[in-house]
């Protein structure tokens, strides 16, 4: 996939302010700081469109950008940050529930989650929230360069295993730093854009 325009629409803190346009979209959900960022950047070949390291928990709004002007990736505010108030954790949940419940252009979400890890809960509640609401989610192992291929295997299936994830949904191995994945995190997203 070739991107030759990658530009931020809005960085929406209300419904109000979502694009009115009828392209689809692909949201990108992950807990703070797990590499979702990077990720975007890797995938639209940008060095820095979406802001790499900001404050965990610090961006409540929902950054549309604009992909080949033919449609929307969507990088909606980490969670799982431990130092966020109950107030701005209320303010967070609202703004995902205006997002998922209701936005038709929304095909798909991607859900970044760290392959060293088991999957925290709040990694599963976000699973679980989004499929709630019947959409198809795209796992993005992400940091795959940081473990030995020998455990690659191991990890994957305890990532799989600890979401409980859908037969129908695809857990893709990823680096933002070698690119590995890319290609087959685009051919699932066009999958999804296209269908
Ligand atoms: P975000 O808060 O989820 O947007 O996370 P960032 O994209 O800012 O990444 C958090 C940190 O992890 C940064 O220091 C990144 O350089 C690093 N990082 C992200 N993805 C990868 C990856 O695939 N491999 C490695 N080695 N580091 C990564």
């Amino acid at each position: 996939m070739k991107v030759n325009q990658a530009d931020i629409v809005i960085s929406a803190a209300s419904k109000k302010q979502y694009p009115k346009e009828f392209i689809p979209e692909i949201a990108l959900a992950g807990r703070s700081n797990v590499g979702k960022s990077s990720f975007i950047n890797k995938m639209i070949q940008r060095k820095n469109l979406a802001r790499t390291s900001s404050k965990p928990g610090k961006t409540q709004t929902l950054n549309f950008y604009k992909i080949n002007e033919s449609f929307h990736f969507v990088d909606v505010p980490g969670y799982g940050y431990a130092k966020v108030s109950k107030k701005e954790r209320a303010k967070w949940g609202r703004m995902m529930e205006e997002y998922f419940a209701e936005r038709e252009q929304l095909q798909a979400t991607a859900l970044v989650i760290d392959v060293r890890h088991r999957p925290t809960e709040d990694d599963c509640v976000m699973y679980d929230y989004l499929k709630h609401f019947e959409l198809p989610v795209m796992v993005i192992a992400t940091k795959l360069d940081k473990i030995k291929k020998g455990q690659r295997d191991k990890q994957l299936k305890l990532v799989a295993e600890t979401l409980e994830m859908d037969d129908a949904d695809q857990l893709i191995p990823f680096s933002s730093e070698t690119g590995e994945g890319k290609d087959a995190a685009w051919k699932k997203m066009l999958e999804h854009l296209n269908s």
